[in-house]
C-alpha cells in the first residue's frame, strides 16, 4: 500500500508519519510572526495527530523574522553573517511560538536544529534518526530547522525543502508536504493564464524541470520551485511521496487532502517504501570502511530480515567507527549485505561471538540492540 493520491496524506494507514514544511513567507509577515495563521495550521496538525498520524514540522522563517527584529536589510540574506545573526534571533522566537501553540492542543514541541552534515554523515544520521524516533514514540512533535547560526556555506542545505526531504528519510516518514505560496507545479509560468496545475508527477524529467523555471518566488525564503524539485527528487528516490500545497489559503492541509489541490510527486515504483528509503541512502552514500564475517545461521537470519547480532559474527576487518558503512559477508567471501555499524571496530571485536545478554558486562555500559540494526542494513 502506498500513497497514490492527495487524500492519502490524511490516511494514517497509508501515511502514518507526515513531514510538513512551512515556508518563511507563511510564518513571518510585516509585523513579525503570523500568529493567527500558525495557530490555524497547528489546529490542522493536531487533527492529524488525532487521526493517528505522527507529525514532524520543518519550520523556516528564522532568518526572515530575525532580520526584521534586528533591522537587517535584504531580509537578513545580504551576507552569511547577517543570515546567521538573524537566524539566532528569529529561531528562539519561532520555537517559543510553536511550543506555545502546539501546547495549547496538549502537544509537546521538540526543537531540532540540524546542519547538512548531521544527515550526510553516517554516525550523525544514526543519531538524528534515533532522536527523531524516540521523540515521536514519546508523543512529541519535532519542530526542525537548519542550524543556520552555525552552518557555514559548505555545510548548509540553504533551503528547508531539501532539509524536509532528508528529515523525512531520517524519520522513515511516508510523505512530505511542502506548504508554499503556490498551488503546486504548473506546466508553465503560473502568471500565464493558460498555465495548468499538474496534479501528479511521475518522475522528475527534464521537461518537469523546465516547467519549474517559471515558478514563483516570494523573496523571503531561499526556496522557489527549483529547490522543491530537488527535494522531490530526494523523496522520490527514497520511496517517499512529496506534495506541494498552497499555505496561503484557509486550512491548507485540508485543501490538499480534501479538495485535492496540490501537486503530488509519486514515490518511485517497486519495492517496499522503507527498504527503498534505506537503499537510497545506503546505496548513494556509502564508502565501506570494513567487513563483518558471519556464520551460516546469521546469514540466514539476515536474509529473513533480522538485525545482525554479535553472536553470529566470526571475524571483523578494517578500522571503522560507529555509524560507518561495513560489508557483511560469509566465510566464503560472498557479500550478503551492507549496513551501518552500531559500534566502533574495537568495541565490535570485544562483542563478537557473544550473546547480547553478555554485552553490558563486556562493554561496561548499556549496549545497543544489535551490531547492525535491520533498519540500517541493505541486502545485496
Ligand atoms: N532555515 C531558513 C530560516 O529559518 C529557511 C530556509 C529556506 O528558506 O528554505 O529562515
Amino acid at each position: 500500500m502506498k500513497i497514490t493520491s492527495l487524500s492519502d496524506l490524511a490516511n494514517p494507514a497509508l501515511c502514518p508519519r507526515l513531514v510538513v514544511k512551512v515556508g518563511s513567507a507563511l510564518l513571518v509577515g510585516i509585523d513579525g510572526p503570523r500568529r493567527a495563521w500558525i495557530e490555524a495550521l497547528v489546529g490542522e496538525l493536531a487533527a492529524a495527530r488525532q487521526r493517528g498520524q505522527d507529525v514532524i514540522v520543518v519550520s523556516s522563517g528564522a532568518i526572515a523574522l530575525g532580520a526584521r527584529r534586528l533591522g537587517l536589510e535584504k531580509g537578513g540574506r545580504g551576507s552569511l553573517a547577517d543570515a546567521q545573526a538573524a537566524a539566532a534571533v528569529g529561531q528562539i522566537a519561532l520555537s517559543g511560538l510553536w511550543a506555545e501553540l502546539l501546547g495549547a492542543h496538549g502537544l509537546t514541541a521538540a526543537q531540532l536544529l540540524l546542519t547538512l552534515d548531521d544527515l550526510e554523515d553516517r554516525r550523525r544520521y544514526l543519531n538524528a534518526t534515533a532522536t527523531l524516533t524516540r521523540l515521536l514514540d514519546a508523543g512529541a512533535v519535532p519542530v526542525i530547522n537548519e542550524n543556520d547560526s552555525v552552518a557555514t556555506q559548505e555545510i548548509r542545505f540553504g533551503d528547508n525543502d531539501r532539509l524536509a526531504a532528508r528529515v523525512a528519510q531520517a524519520a522513515g516518514a511516508s510523505a512530505v508536504l511542502l506548504l508554499s505560496d503556490v498551488d503546486g507545479l504548473y506546466d508553465r509560468n503560473p502568471a500565464d493564464p493558460a498555465a495548468k496545475l499538474l496534479p501528479t508527477v511521475h518522475g522528475i524529467t527534464p521537461e518537469i524541470r523546465a516547467m519549474a523555471d517559471g515558478g514563483s518566488h516570494s523573496g523571503l525564503g531561499s526556496g522557489g520551485m527549483t529547490s522543491k524539485l530537488q527535494a522531490a527528487e530526494i523523496a522520490e528516490r527514497a520511496g517517499i511521496a512529496l506534495v506541494i500545497g498552497n499555505g496561503t489559503k484557509d486550512s491548507p492541509i485540508a485543501r490538499v487532502t480534501q479538495q485535492g489541490i496540490g501537486t503530488l510527486f509519486l514515490p518511485r515504483e517497486g519495492g517496499r517504501r522503507k527498504a527503498r528509503a534505506r537503499q537510497a541512502w545506503l546505496g548513494g552514500r556509502l564508502r565501506l570502511k570494513g567487513a563483518l564475517v558471519v556464520d551460516a545461521g546469521a546469514a540466514q537470519a539476515l536474509r529473513s530480515g533480522a538485525s545482525l547480532l554479535a553472536k553470529g559474527i566470526t571475524a571483523l576487518e578494517g578500522e571503522f567507527v560507529r555509524g560507518d558503512a561495513v560489508m557483511i559477508r560469509d566465510a566464503a567471501g560472498t557479500a550478503l549485505a551492507n549496513g551501518l555499524s552500531e559500534y566502533d571496530a574495537a568495541e565490535c571485536a570485544r562483542l563478537i561471538g557473544h550473546h547480547t545478554s553478555e554485552h553490558a558486562a563486556l562493554l561496561g555500559y548499556a549496549p545497543r540492540s544489535a551490531i547492525v540494526h535491520r533498519d540500517q542494513l541493505v541486502l545485496l
